[in-house]
C-alpha cells in the first residue's frame, strides 16, 4: 500500500488543489488526512469537500474542532481567533456536521494517525523536539505514528532509550525504532519553504518521502484580503512561516 499524508490545509484551496494533482500523479492507494482542514483561509467549504471526496482517513485538528465550537479558542493568538470567528459565519450546515463525527485519532493498518499527540490529541500539545516525541514513542502501541498541527516536517526516531530528529530524506523507516512522522502543512508551511508540504508513504519498501508542491499563492492571498480576514495570514504563505 502507498498513502498520501496531507495536514494542516488550513481553507488554502489553491495549495490542496495542486498537492491532490500531485498525488494523482504520483499514484497512491489511499489520501489519509490529519486535520486542520479549514482556519486561516478564505475557502473552508471548498477544502471540507475535497477532502471528503478523496480521503479515507481522516482525523480533526484544532482549527476544524474550533470552528464547530468543540474545543475552546483560549489558546490561539488573535489572528487564529479571528479566523476562527470567520469560518463559523460562512461554514455550511452539511461540512460543520461532517467536521463534528471526526475523530481526534484513529488506527490504520499498522499506523497510528492524530492531528497533535496520538496519545491525547485533545489537548493540542505541539511535539517539537526528540523529548517531547520519546514518551509518545515509548507508550504508544504503534511503531509509525503520523502527526500534523506544527506545520514543521521532520521524522522522530526512538531506538532504545535514545530518540532523534532525522530531516526527510527519501527515507527508509526498517531500523527497529519507532517513528513519529510530521508531515508538513499544505496550505500554510512555517518551516521557510513557502511550497505546499505533504508525505508519501510506502507502506511494502517502508519508504517515507516529503513532497514540496508549489502552488498559487497570490491567489490564495488575494481571497484571504478580499475575505476581510488578517493580512498577516495572507503574507505568511509568501514566507513560509
Ligand atoms: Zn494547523
Amino acid at each position: 500500500m502507498k498513502y498520501a499524508v496531507i495536514s494542516d490545509i488550513h481553507s488554502n484551496l489553491e495549495a490542496l488543489s495542486e498537492v491532490i494533482a500531485d498525488i494523482d500523479r504520483v499514484g497512491v492507494d489511499a489520501i489519509l488526512c490529519l486535520g486542520d482542514i479549514v482556519g486561516y483561509g478564505a475557502n473552508p467549504n471548498e477544502c471540507l469537500t475535497i477532502v471528503r471526496e478523496r480521503a479515507q482517513h481522516v482525523v480533526a485538528g484544532n482549527h476544524d474542532y474550533a470552528a464547530v465550537s468543540l474545543t475552546p479558542t483560549g489558546t490561539f493568538n488573535p489572528y487564529a481567533h479571528a479566523a476562527t470567528l470567520w469560518t463559523q459565519r460562512v461554514l455550511g450546515s452539511a461540512e460543520a456536521d461532517y467536521i463534528r463525527r471526526l475523530p481526534l485519532t484513529i488506527a490504520v493498518d499498522d499506523m497510528r494517525l492524530a492531528h497533535a499527540t496520538p496519545l491525547e490529541p485533545e489537548e493540542w500539545r505541539y511535539i517539537l523536539h526528540p523529548s517531547e516525541a520519546a514518551g509518545e514513542l515509548l507508550r504508544i502501541e504503534a511503531s509509525l505514528c503520523f502527526i500534523g498541527h506544527s506545520h514543521l516536517p521532520g521524522v522522530f526516531e526512538r531506538t532504545g532509550d535514545h530518540s532523534r530528529l532525522r530531516p526527510f530524506g527519501p527515507l527508509v523507516l526498517d531500523g527497529p525504532g519507532r517513528y513519529l512522522v510530521n508531515v508538513g502543512s499544505v496550505g500554510q508551511p512555517r518551516d521557510g519553504n513557502s511550497a505546499a508540504a505533504y508525505s508519501v508513504y510506502d507502506a511494502q519498501q517502508r519508504v517515507v518521502e516529503l513532497r514540496r508542491v508549489p502552488y498559487d499563492i497570490a491567489t490564495a492571498q488575494a481571497k484571504i484580503l478580499r475575505a476581510g480576514l488578517p493580512r498577516v495570514l495572507a503574507d505568511r504563505l509568501e514566507r513560509g512561516e
